[in-house]
């Protein structure tokens, strides 16, 4: 039952935002709730290397490429392209903000997030960090999504990032995160294994990279404030959680919100962002 209205209420939002675009007010709405600075960082995982929406078909977390362009320009159509050193700055309270910025996030470390996404933000001028399961770089490692859908260690070379194609992706202008090195829940392991996730993450990007790694995401789900802690202890200085919303400033550059961008359409993206938004406008009265 709790499925079925989780669904309904889905539909119901996909209804009412594709209502209020071709109305004309998501615009209005937008442009009235981002007087107040906020930073939207969005969450992809992967970007069809093929052209066209038969490209996508069934398979998870993938979006088609002219979708993705499309959502860039929108985004850029009335926010600014955000680094992460601007993010820093803005939690902080430095520098002078007006308005919305926007980061883009791609978790797992695909590689068709070099191929076919980093063309598309470049053309953007979009701000990007992707943030790499350590595991996969020695090709060993099959992310959960994969092993169900059938792919074993060692048969789709391309599939993930190596250590080269990681190089290529920071010399290309796009940062690189860790994202542990199992993909596994973090929260379920020892705690010994927790600390283990997190730093060999960061060891062995730093070792790729031959430079520091200090953005990190969880793999999975709502993580607890003692995880927030072993991040901090390990180096990292940016960690973007599950949770949804716009990151405001004063936020906690530890437990940080994103919005996940993947499949929706323009539109749809679109009441996403306005509910992120409003939702932040929100928390920032109760600060008072
Ligand atoms: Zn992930």
């Amino acid at each position: 039952l709790r499925e079925f209205a989780s669904g309904v209420l889905r539909a119901a939002f996909v209804a009412a935002a594709r209502l209020l675009w071709h109305a004309g007010l998501t615009g209005w709405l937008l442009r009235r709730s981002s007087v107040h600075p906020a930073v939207l960082v969005l969450t992809y995982h992967r970007v069809a290397e093929e052209q066209g929406r038969g490209a996508v078909g069934h398979r998870p977390n993938i979006i088609d490429r002219d979708l993705f362009r499309s959502h860039l320009a929108w985004l850029s159509s009335w926010c600014r392209p955000v680094s992460t050193t601007e993010l820093r700055e803005f939690l902080g309270g430095r520098g002078s903000w007006s308005g919305v910025g926007y980061l883009v996030t791609f978790d797992d470390g695909y590689r068709d997030v070099l191929d076919a996404a980093v063309p598309i933000l470049e053309a953007a001028g979009a701000r990007a960090v992707v943030m790499v399961t350590s595991g996969i770089l020695d090709g060993t490692l099959v992310l959960p999504a994969d092993v169900a859908a059938g792919v074993v260690p060692g048969q789709a070379p391309r599939l993930y990032l190596d250590a080269r194609s990681t190089r290529e992706l920071r010399e290309r202008g796009v940062e690189v995160g860790a994202h542990s090195v199992s993909h596994r829940p973090l929260e379920e392991l020892e705690a010994v294994e927790q600390e283990a996730e997190i730093r060999h993450s960061r060891s062995r990007l730093e070792e790729v990279l031959g430079g520091a790694v200090e953005v990190f995401s969880w793999p999975i789900g709502r993580v607890p404030g003692g995880l927030r802690e072993l991040a901090r202890r390990a180096g990292f200085t940016l960690v973007f959680a599950n949770d949804f919303g716009a990151v405001l400033p004063g936020d906690d550059p530890l437990d940080l919100p994103r919005i996940a961008a993947v499949e929706y359409s323009v539109p749809v993206l679109a009441g996403k962002v306005l509910v992120a938004l409003l939702a932040g406008s929100l928390r920032r009265w109760r600060r008072g």
